[in-house]
């Protein structure tokens, strides 16, 4: 299928994409990878007037550390999230989940901005991004906002982005020694998207003792969502492979996900309990794959 005719304008700056979204209004949309958009413009899901590529604009790509985060630039490519050894060594959940996203050619082109902008339901990074406490840095001509991710994934394919503004950065806080994370996921074995999934960070005390864990899971609702009664049911305990099975057994609590054609709402409430334990076995160096 074709998409509807539409102008193209390329940005060579954030300051000019700004200028252009706030030109254009609701008939604009930026441009990243094009592997959501693209996709939905050519089933008329989307019709914007115009695409504003960010592809020339300079500064947006890359990974490094600034100060106590891991700072991924907006336009950084999956492939390169999963090929870093900053993240390899700092954030190993995060460059697995980069690794799982669809096949080579995805991963080439696909943006980790691109990638929560769109916040698709059955999507990789919002959930492993949110078990990490990601931060979104937003620009518009009224300056910069950061925003965390318990509350920049707001319903299906809804973000904190306002219309006249750019996802510069996410930044990742730095784990403390001691801590852990990992990501774990059932995917649509067609697509390659998550049928369900479990991102988790994890701090313990040399001891064993867990000291807090955040636990994302995804595929059960519009959004990541945190499986708050496995977190309280780790914190303070020696994660034992016992504790952790009587936890991760809560992690579908308080959700009420949908039936689809390939999994129905009581097995994906049921499998995630399983990503939830791997995941959280993964992340305390219990199981080596998840
Ligand atoms: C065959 C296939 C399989 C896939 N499998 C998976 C999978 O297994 N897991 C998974 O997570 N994803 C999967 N994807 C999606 C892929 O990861 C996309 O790359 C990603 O969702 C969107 O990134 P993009 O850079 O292509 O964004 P685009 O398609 O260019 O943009 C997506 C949306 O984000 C907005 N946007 C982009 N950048 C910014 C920015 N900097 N600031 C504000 N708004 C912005 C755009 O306006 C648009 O609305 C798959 C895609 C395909 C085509």
């Amino acid at each position: 299928m074709l998409p509807a005719s539409f102008g193209y304008i390329a940005a060579h700056s954030v300051d000019e994409a700004i200028e252009l979204l706030s030109k254009h209004g609701e008939d604009a949309k930026l441009l990243a990878g094009g592997h959501s958009l693209i996709p939905a413009m050519k089933l008329r899901l989307a019709s914007p007037r115009y695409l504003i590529d960010l592809g020339s604009v300079p500064g947006l790509r890359g990974v490094r550390v600034d100060g106590d985060s891991v700072v991924i630039g907006a336009l950084t490519v999956h492939t390169d999230v999963a090929a870093s050894d900053l993240v390899h060594k700092q954030l190993p959940g995060l460059a697995e989940a980069a690794s799982l996203i669809g096949d080579v050619q995805v991963r080439n082109r696909g943006t980790v901005g691109g990638s929560v902008a769109h916040a698709d339901p059955a999507a990789d990074l919002p959930v492993i991004l949110t078990a990490l406490n990601a931060s979104f840095v937003l620009q518009s001509s009224s300056g910069k906002r950061t925003i965390p991710a318990d509350n920049f994934f707001l319903d299906f394919y809804t973000t904190a982005i306002a219309g006249n503004e750019v996802l510069t950065e996410i930044r990742v806080p730095l784990p403390p020694s001691g801590a852990g994370t990992a990501y774990a996921k059932l995917p649509h074995p067609a697509s390659g998207y998550v049928v369900v999934s479990a991102g988790v960070l994890i701090h313990r005390q040399p001891s064993g003792q867990c000291t807090s864990a955040r636990i994302a899971i995804g595929g059960l609702g519009s959004n990541p969502i945190r499986a708050t009664a496995t977190e309280a049911a780790l914190q303070g305990q020696l994660l034992t492979a016992d504790v952790i099975a009587r936890a991760a057994a809560k992690a579908a609590e308080g959700t009420d996900p949908d039936d689809d054609p390939y999994a129905s709402a009581d097995y994906k409430r049921h499998v995630v309990t399983v990503y939830a334990r791997r995941a959280i076995e993964k992340a305390i160096g219990m199981r080596r794959e998840a």
